[in-house]
């Protein structure tokens, strides 16, 4: 039997309905009465209006759990994934540190602690996003959405955990009473056989404490489709009856202690970084797991595993990139070869044009340039110059394995065959239905979706700590 680890997170985000900053704090007290942790992923709008009304008592409340961000305005337009929708890489990255960056800082001096997590307002998730969580020192990625999965547990993407759709294992009670109970524990219990007869994994269990002061999203009535009433025009969604509200908080305690009492573990998201380490650069690899690596790209590029955990595509090419640099230098490939991490490129490679062949000279020289390139910037390029070719990384990719996979035969391949691989990878990232109810009807964002498929060069699984 697998073990199942559970993890509660709440987006605090409804800035408008002051009866909804009762209900965070009601939360945070049941959790805290049955002795467990939960994330709660708050807006920087929230955070500063919470200080403004002096809810001390709710801000304390909170503190005892751990504190994630969920950006600085919500579903005010444009949204990340609208204002980043053309940009450029760099552009996109640097953007999003701009607007979002002081919403977090707001965040982390009311709660006086570091947000654990990070998720988008609704389903406005872009790839730009992975890098500033990286220079924020924001170690996880925790949301629900359709752009990018694994295997519906959590995976690695830009260098960051990250749990997100989770669909067969993402569940809730439905609030409204009745056999809701019932039927919310039923099915917990249902997914946690399941995950510990195939072993083991996580659960991702969320809710909007304003899901318990209104009976509608407080943005639906001021942000859906589009539209963008203005701060200080922000319509009240309707309350809830506090006799169903109470009845609801009765039924999350009854759903909550089902589950702590269920024999799996419950964990905040602070507590995912220890549990899914990432293991592979952990120890040297071994020339015989180098040879297995470039095997791995004779066909199709994509993250591969090692002895000790498993390597993105960009991290294999980048392994093998320096095997190549060693080999052009030493004439050996090396006894040992260091995991470094590696972004994926910029921007669309060429389409490396009808297949030709290179020397194995040229190929080393490539692998020179690579390497040191990556040494400074930890990145992909966008293409890779072969003799007097231009080539995809993902053909590169190939080439290098060959040679490697030659070398560690004692062949001196003279002739490199250069053919484009399909970044098998990039299939994880699904744009149909993934930009829902909160964008104008008709949106749709090509430019960040081809940034979200060069980035996964860098998608991996994550594994569970032994
Ligand atoms: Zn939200």
């Amino acid at each position: 039997m697998g073990r199942v680890f559970v993890c509660f997170w709440f987006d605090v985000e409804d800035y408008v309905t002051p009866r909804s900053d009762d209900a965070v704090m009601r939360l945070a007290q049941i959790f805290s009465s049955l002795g467990e942790t939960a994330t709660f992923k708050v807006v920087g709008e929230k955070a500063r209006r919470l200080r403004e009304r002096e809810r001390r008592d709710v801000i304390r409340a909170v503190a005892e759990h751990d504190i994630g961000y969920h950006t600085n305005y919500h579903s005010v337009h444009p949204t990340p994934s609208e204002y980043l929708v053309d940009l450029g890489w760099e552009e996109g990255i640097a953007e999003f540190d701009r607007r979002e960056h002081g919403g977090l800082t707001d965040v982390e001096d009311v709660f006086g602690k570091r947000c654990s997590t990070y998720g988008q307002p609704g389903g406005s998730w872009a790839p730009h996003v992975y890098p500033v969580l990286r220079q924020w020192g924001v170690p996880t990625y925790v949301d629900e959405g359709q752009h990018i999965g694994l295997n519906d547990q959590p995976f690695w993407y830009g260098g960051v955990l990250t749990v997100y759709r989770m669909r067969s294992r993402c569940t809730r009670m439905k609030l409204g009473g009745g056999e809701n109970l019932r039927a919310g524990c039923g099915e917990f219990d249902r997914i946690a056989e399941e995950l510990a007869d195939t072993g083991g994994g996580l659960i991702s269990i969320y809710y909007h404490p304003c899901e318990w002061s209104t009976t509608k999203f407080w943005d639906s009535v001021n942000f859906a489709a589009g539209q963008n009433t203005p701060l200080d025009a922000l319509k009240l969604p309707p309350l809830k009856a506090q006799s169903e509200a109470d009845r609801d908080f009765a039924d999350f305690e009854e759903y909550l202690s089902h589950i702590a009492r269920s024999g799996v573990q419950l964990v905040s998201c602070a507590a995912l970084p220890e549990l899914y380490p990432d293991t592979w650069n952990t120890a040297p690899l071994g020339t015989e797991a180098l040879v297995s690596l470039a095997g791995g790209m004779a066909d199709a590029v994509s993250y591969q595993q090692t002895p000790q955990g498993w390597a993105s595509a960009a991290e294999t090419l980048g392994v093998l990139a320096n095997a190549g640099a060693h080999l052009h230098r030493t004439g050996m490939l090396p006894d040992v070869s260091e995991g470094v991490y590696v972004e994926g490129p910029a921007s669309r490679p060429p389409a490396t044009t009808a297949a030709g062949c290179a020397t194995r000279e040229a190929v080393l020289e490539a692998c020179t340039r690579l390497s040191d390139a990556v040494s400074v910037d930890s990145r992909l390029p966008h293409e890779v110059r072969i003799g007097e070719a231009s080539v995809s990384p993902a053909a590169f990719a190939r080439a290098v394995a060959q040679v490697v996979a030659a070398e560690a035969k004692g062949v001196h391949t003279r002739s490199i065959d250069i053919e484009d691989v399909p970044l098998t990878c990039e299939d994880e990232v699904i744009e149909e239905g993934a930009f829902r109810w909160l964008f104008p009807a008709g949106f749709s964002a090509p430019v960040l979706m081809e940034h979200a498929r060069l980035q996964s060069w860098t998608l991996k699984p994550a594994v569970l700590r032994k």
